[in-house]
């Protein structure tokens, strides 16, 4: 009747699979939570230049064609479109592959000092608008054992974030030396810094500080989720710290057993 009491003995034993299977479903629903977060970001970034093109397509009507002047710019901006559409396709191919695949026995040894000189001389270009003061310390005895395509977009993405989220006229200070234990890159930047609460989740695909700023500067919003993904490949990880109003500091390390020293030319 509507007054008894069921009681339940549950063992200890019992009391424990449950636990089990409420752990397991929570994490299927995380896992299925963060699967729909990713599409809708994708569908997201990959609808805006659509939509922008398919209005600039629109105008070109035969009905209705735009006067030649208005051509170049809409010209101009499909193209910036479509190259930010090629972008994030090319991001989300080389999150995939690195998500997917194996940790590789790496075989390659990489020149970092050659590396980001070129690296270097690319920022440039972005930094023509910015007008930052680059400065670059780099120990050129020192390479690294590793991937080097994989190493390129974490040693750039750093670099060319610093110049991105920096004001105009910033200093930027590049650093890759040896310390006791091995050896460190690090990217400086005195720009507007990141408030603690951001910080733990910028190796998130897709998170962003300011979602429309960010978005101005062209980013995918991918490159510190890769960053993450290379680094613990080569059993490194990203140290971030910043100050609100002061700058941030990226950087990470390779180990002594990851250095491969330079041979140094000797004349006899
Ligand atoms: P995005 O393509 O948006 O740059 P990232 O994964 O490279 O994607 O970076 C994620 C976010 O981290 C950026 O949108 C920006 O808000 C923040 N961020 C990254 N680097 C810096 C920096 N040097 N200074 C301030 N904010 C930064």
């Amino acid at each position: 009747d509507a007054h008894s009491v069921l009681e339940v003995r549950v063992t200890p034993y019992a009391a424990s699979q449950l636990m089990m299977v409420v752990r397991d479903v929570t994490l299927i629903k995380q896992l299925e939570e963060m699967r729909r977060d990713f599409i809708a970001n994708v569908s997201h970034e990959l609808r805006t230049p659509l939509t922008v093109m398919s209005g600039y397509l629109e105008m070109f009507d035969p009905d209705m064609a735009p006067p030649p002047a208005m051509w170049g710019k809409a010209q101009q901006t499909m193209l910036e479109q479509c190259k930010r559409m090629a972008s994030l396709v090319e991001q989300l191919l080389a999150l995939a592959r690195i998500e997917n695949s194996d940790k590789p026995d790496f075989e390659e040894e990489v020149d970092i000092s050659d590396m980001l000189m070129n690296i270097y001389r690319e920022a440039e270009q972005l930094n023509q608008e910015k007008h930052h003061s680059i400065e670059l310390n780099v120990d050129e005895s020192i390479n690294i054992i590793g991937k080097e395509q994989e190493l390129r977009s974490a040693f750039s993405n750093l670099v060319f974030n610093a110049i991105r989220y920096t004001p105009e006229g910033g200093e930027i200070i590049i650093t890759w030396q040896k310390n006791g234990r091995g050896v460190e890159f690090s990217v400086e930047d005195n720009g507007d810094g990141i408030a603690p609460e951001h910080i733990h989740r910028l190796t998130e695909r897709f998170y962003r500080v300011d979602q429309a700023r960010s978005r101005d500067t062209g980013g995918s919003g991918l490159g510190l989720a890769i960053t993450k993904h290379v680094l613990s490949r080569h059993d490194s990880h990203l140290n971030i710290s910043s100050k609100v109003g002061e700058g941030s500091v990226f950087s990470f390390s390779f180990s002594n057993e990851r250095i491969k020293n330079k041979k140094l030319e000797t004349e006899f």
